[in-house]
């Protein structure tokens, strides 16, 4: 009981860091201590529309591809290169369900998206990147959804998990070429219409080629939404 009533009041007010467990300039939201946070792998220059890592002297903020053919979304914003610590912080929380990884996640995307959206009005809506109903089964939970949930409370808006389900179970892409992927894909979401000019923001813990996210904001321009920005926590590239 005493360990069960400590655990929670660690979670509601966290007196050592998450990572360190040092005791000194906490977070009181994400739990982090300042030098903790400060050396997470924040993703500095990146494309605005997929964030792909661009160098300084990319004046157009488009990386190459993008350039080329613009994909169906119209802005990324991701944390983090997906390396140490953050890799290792999101495959915890993925298989083990606990408030502290989600708290964290959610609160630090909520910080960042306020940074970022200060001369922008931020979207109608927040989308969590649905789940196949046999990974939802298998996982117990969608830590998309649980990252989504954080922020739409922090940035005080609606939390839309009914809008657009996942039918096909596509999670192993990994190890198949650009156009297998494509075709794994076809219509594996569907969506109900959005009111006209909607704006949505479609949130995800890992954004790797960006093929599904590609898909998903396809298959909702279809049925009536106008803008779609990404929130995603890591961003991974080398695979
Ligand atoms: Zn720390
Ligand atoms: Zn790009």
């Amino acid at each position: 009981m005493v360990n069960y009533w400590s655990n929670i009041t660690q979670c509601l007010l966290p007196e050592k860091c998450f990572l360190c467990q040092c005791s000194h300039s906490i977070n009181a939201k994400t739990g982090l201590c300042f030098g903790c946070a400060s050396n997470l792998p924040w993703l500095q220059q990146s494309c605005q529309r997929c964030a792909l890592p661009l160098n300084s002297t990319n004046t157009l903020q488009l990386c190459g591809q993008c350039q080329t053919k613009a994909p169906a979304f119209d802005a990324c914003h991701c944390l983090f290169h997906y390396e140490t610590p953050v890799d290792r912080l999101i495959s915890r929380f993925k298989f083990n369900q606990h408030l502290s990884y989600s708290r964290l996640l959610g609160q630090l995307m909520a910080e960042h998206i306020k940074n970022r959206y200060r001369e922008i009005t931020l979207p109608d809506m927040i989308i969590p990147v649905p789940l196949h109903k046999s990974r939802l089964r298998e996982r117990g939970f969608n830590q998309a959804q649980e990252v989504a949930r954080i922020c739409a409370r922090e940035l005080n808006l609606p939390l839309e998990t009914k809008q657009c389900q996942r039918d096909k179970d596509t999670a192993h892409q990994l190890g198949l070429s650009a156009i297998e992927r494509r075709r794994n894909l076809r219509r594996a979401f569907n969506s109900k219409a959005f009111p006209a000019g909607a704006r949505v923001a479609l949130v995800d813990d890992v954004m790797t080629t960006g093929t599904t996210l590609n898909e998903l904001a396809a298959c909702l321009k279809k049925v009536g939404c106008q803008e779609i920005h990404l929130w995603c926590i890591a961003r991974a590239y080398h695979l």
